[in-house]
């Protein structure tokens, strides 16, 4: 870093010389590298708002971008918030080639700088693995955003290897409190009023209840998730009835 503070503000200071630093007639001919970054945290923390505000600081520096996601909380492909934002976006699934996404936007003269993935949990190694190579061979910048664990308090796959490859990591802990204070850091799954540790990991991209699964005698258990703290995940212990995502019911 070059300082040019000075006690004296009138007193010039000669900067050195940093070869290191090119011209900017160098650094057109060889663009900044890009990076991959991910944003991660419980459910709730913000990270599809994060997301789109990300989208729209870029779009007005006049770049121009791709959102894709799988499994938003609306059933039509955008990446949407809780804020009410929400913008059109690709629908991906584990067999979805990142790279060949980009590679056919180039193909149809669409200019693709930047690359917004939202519930990057649910990628494929090999999905991630397209993403830092669109970063490293496509100078693409890409934004991915997603839960780091499921109920069971393990990272989703996406995640770990988001973990392992990205440039930049950033948790995002900015909404989301448990029901005793502290900040939310795990995802708890609820079976009818109890918390599960168990069972299939499945793909729920949302607060809201997931398909249950079904009973001997026909019936539907209630299944929500709820963030706790680490120390209410580890005791099970759920606080206060709720009477919906973060609302406390009144006695
Ligand atoms: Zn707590």
């Amino acid at each position: 870093m070059i300082s040019v503070e000075s006690s004296h503000p009138t007193a010039p200071v000669p900067l050195p010389v940093l070869a290191s630093v090119p011209a900017s007639g160098d650094r057109r001919r060889h663009p900044a590298p890009a990076h991959l970054r991910f944003f991660h945290g419980p459910m709730d923390c913000g990270k599809s708002t994060l997301a789109l505000q990300v989208d729209h600081n870029q779009q007005r520096q006049g770049r121009h971008g791709v959102l894709v996601t799988q499994g938003d909380r609306s059933s039509a492909p955008q990446i949407s918030s809780r804020v009410g934002l929400s913008r059109a976006a690709v629908e991906v699934d584990a067999g979805t080639d990142l790279k060949l996404l980009v590679r056919d936007r180039w193909a149809e003269g669409h200019r693709v700088d930047y690359l917004i993935v939202d519930e990057a949990q649910f990628l494929t190694a090999d999905q991630v693995d397209q993403l830092a190579d669109l970063v490293d061979e496509g100078h693409v910048d890409v934004y991915a955003f997603g839960l780091t664990t499921d109920f069971r308090a393990r990272l989703f796959p996406g995640t770990q290897r988001l973990l392992e490859v990205a440039d930049d990591v950033q948790r995002v802990q900015v909404e989301v409190l448990c029901w005793c204070g502290l900040p939310g850091l795990l995802n708890a799954r609820v079976v009818d009023g109890v918390m599960v540790r168990s069972g299939e990991t499945v793909v729920v991209a949302d607060t809201a209840p997931a398909d249950p699964p079904v009973a001997e005698d026909g019936s539907s258990p209630a299944v929500r998730y709820q963030v706790l703290c680490r120390r209410h995940y580890v005791r099970g212990e759920l606080g206060p009835v709720t009477t919906g995502p973060g609302q406390l019911a009144l006695p």
